[in-house]
């Protein structure tokens, strides 16, 4: 029997259901452990500290995300035990390299705050680099550092959640500029929400209109769909450019740490979509340039 982990908002906790997706689909295991140790460390005050002093740049186009040429303010051992920690949970698990990373993690302090702003920045090259510093493979630190960078990002939405701009229209997310991660066609109005699985950010945009490449010819969009209990469930694809969305019909607003859970937890539409030679686009919409410095 599954047991329901229940808050007293009245949702299912996020680690109650990181067991019910695990208990459901095993392979998940591996990156779902990972997530659990991202919400631990997603509890450290160090990151509220961090997002209290960030400096904004001012010199922001309409279009650029909110943290575009930010300089955040980190603490080196918050950022350090952060990487430490994850890599040390991935060299736990059976698919990695163990010696690897178990080496990397005793490294980490020398390229931490670095790996984690290269995340925010998706920045490959810098992810790259990181990834040569710590003696590890591209693949298994981009994977690694693109959680350490959530427990930061997700403190400066809850900070600065009120200085988006309410009418954005962009496709990408506006806080950190990552592309969203599902879709909630949401409540009885049937609002299209896009969602970003970095920082949580939630923001809106028309139904039949691509958020990769902003195509709104309806003989261009379709979907990929299925009815499941509760609700509807589909793959929105665009032939323009070849992009799709997760969608999935909601209630109410999911929070930020179960975006990254509807995402996993639904990867049969990224097969399906994929079998279909539709693909999320491999490159963020635009350079971020956050920089992070060393809290003193
Ligand atoms: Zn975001
Ligand atoms: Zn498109």
């Amino acid at each position: 029997m599954v047991t329901r982990h229940v808050t007293s908002r009245g949702a299912v906790d996020p680690t109650g259901r990181i067991e019910l997706i695990i208990a459901q689909a095993p392979e998940l295991a591996p990156w779902l452990q990972l997530y659990r140790e991202v919400l631990a460390l997603s509890a450290h005050p160090g990151w509220e500290d961090a997002v209290a002093s960030i400096a904004l740049a001012t010199d922001r186009a309409a279009d650029q995300p909110l943290l575009t040429g930010a300089a955040i303010p980190l603490d080196r051992a918050l950022a350090t035990e952060t990487l430490r920690r994850l890599l040390t949970a991935a060299s736990d698990q059976p698919t990695e390299d163990a010696s690897a990373t178990r080496a990397a993690s005793h490294a980490a302090e020398l390229g931490a705050p670095f790996a984690i702003q290269a995340a925010i920045n998706q920045d490959a090259a810098g992810l790259d680099a990181a990834a040569v510093a710590l003696d590890l493979a591209p693949t298994a630190l981009a994977a690694i550092a693109h959680l350490a960078a959530i427990p930061l990002l997700r403190a400066a939405h809850r900070a600065l959640a009120t200085a988006i701009t309410p009418d954005w229209g962009q496709g990408y997310c506006p806080l950190c500029g990552a592309w969203p991660a599902v879709a909630e066609v949401r409540g009885l109005e049937s609002t299209r929400h896009l969602r970003c699985g970095r920082c949580g950010a939630d923001w809106t945009m028309p139904t039949l209109w691509c958020p990769f490449c902003g195509e709104h010819d309806h003989a261009q969009l379709g979907s990929l769909r299925a009815e499941v209990p509760g609700g509807s469930h589909q793959a929105e694809t665009c032939l323009t450019c070849r992009g799709y969305v997760k969608t999935m019909t909601t209630l109410r607003a999911w929070p930020a740490e179960e975006v990254p859970l509807a995402d996993i937890a639904s990867v049969e539409w990224d097969l399906a979509a994929m079998e279909r030679e539709f693909a999320r686009p491999d490159r963020s919409a635009m350079p971020l340039n956050v920089t992070i410095e060393d809290a003193v």
